[in-house]
């Protein structure tokens, strides 16, 4: 997820387009879509949510008014696109409630983090409720944006984390490690306080190295979609690393541009990508935010389909010229790659966990 996820576009007198389809496409075309067999989204934030929700992370509230509603719209869409399981980041008190609401639909990955000011022990607390909740497995949010806060992927209070949840038995941890190269030359451009893009990577890799026994997760293409060559060094020397979909703008904007050697990389590697999306259930949401994620995630790895993402994107920066929204160039994976990508790696990981 971005940290803060924004408000959704204002609908202004003037109709300007919402930012699920700026481009005016008919979601509800999908004769580009080939596949038939089901999906799992290994990367989602589904929440209970509602008007009294605070604007960051944690996500969503059980506050005033909040329900589990727009959860409902989202798992709607979901299945309509043959999502049959979602793996949900969320609060340890709000599994119960989604479990009594979803079953089998959902499970869920422990989000553990804490702030700067609070003692080491608030993330053991925390792994402890997620515990309690039967959760298999956990995140790690390491973005260079809370390197000032000290969310790197190996500070000390983590690692005794992973020790106390490999002691339990938990083997699997989703990491977000890097963000795309455009902010590291933009909101990223100090890198006294962020580092550089590669500076990220060693502490992600000395925990493959300590943890070799722990199935990894790179969230986002492992945070480098920009450069299948690095993806695929990593894939050969962690043979317990898989990568994630997730993050449908920046997935759509960098897999695109690159999508013969994304392409070929998937297809080399066929059992360690994981489908994912990372959409967040936020309550004012509409129908079509959460379709329009789906539609394009399906189009770009499934289909043929070329054109301007309908999504808008901020991290874009079009030339003279060019189309307001990154191209989306489909893929057109072939159906035995798919069928691992879009279900078998993740049920696989997800029956052993
Ligand atoms: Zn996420």
């Amino acid at each position: 997820m971005s940290l803060i996820a924004g408000p959704p576009a204002a609908e202004s007198p003037a109709a300007a387009p919402p930012e699920h389809n700026v481009t005016g496409v008919d979601y509800a075309d999908r004769c580009h879509l080939p596949y038939a067999g089901p999906l799992i989204d290994i990367h989602a934030h589904v929440t209970v949510t509602g008007p009294d929700d605070p604007p960051g992370p944690p996500l969503g509230s059980t506050g005033p008014g909040s329900s589990t509603a727009p959860a409902e719209v989202m798992l709607d869409a979901a299945g309509e696109f043959g999502v049959v399981h979602t793996v949900s980041m969320c609060l340890p008190d709000q599994i119960p409630v989604l479990r009594d609401r979803f079953g089998d639909r959902l499970s869920f990955n422990g989000w553990i983090s804490k702030h700067a000011d609070e003692p080491e022990d608030a993330a053991y607390r925390l792994l402890d409720r997620f515990l309690e909740q039967g959760v298999r497995m956990l995140k790690f949010w390491s973005a260079p944006r809370g390197r000032p806060w000290g969310m790197v992927v190996d500070a000390p209070w983590r690692i005794e984390v992973l020790r106390r949840a490999r002691a339990a038995g938990l083997r699997v941890v989703m990491v977000h490690v890097a963000d795309p190269d455009v902010l590291f030359r933009t909101r990223y451009a100090d890198a006294r306080t962020f580092r550089t893009k590669d500076d990220q990577y060693p502490p992600f890799e000395r925990l493959m190295v300590e943890f070799p026994d722990v199935t990894w997760i790179g969230a986002h293409l492992g945070g480098d979609p920009e450069h299948p060559d690095h993806l695929e060094r990593l894939l050969e020397r962690y043979p317990n690393l898989y990568l994630d979909t997730s993050g449908t703008k920046w997935l759509v904007r960098e897999a695109s541009a690159r999508a013969g050697a994304i392409r070929s990389l998937v297809c080399r590697y066929p059992d360690r990508f994981l489908f994912g999306t990372d959409l967040v259930t936020r309550y004012p949401l509409p129908r079509d935010h959460y379709v329009s994620r789906y539609w394009c995630q399906r189009t770009l790895w499934e289909s043929g389909w070329e054109g301007p993402s309908p999504i808008a994107d901020p991290e874009h920066a079009p030339g003279p010229g060019c189309t307001p929204t990154p191209t989306l160039r489909g893929l057109g994976l072939p159906r035995d790659v798919l069928e691992k990508l879009y279900f078998g790696n993740a049920s696989r990981i997800l029956h052993n966990a």
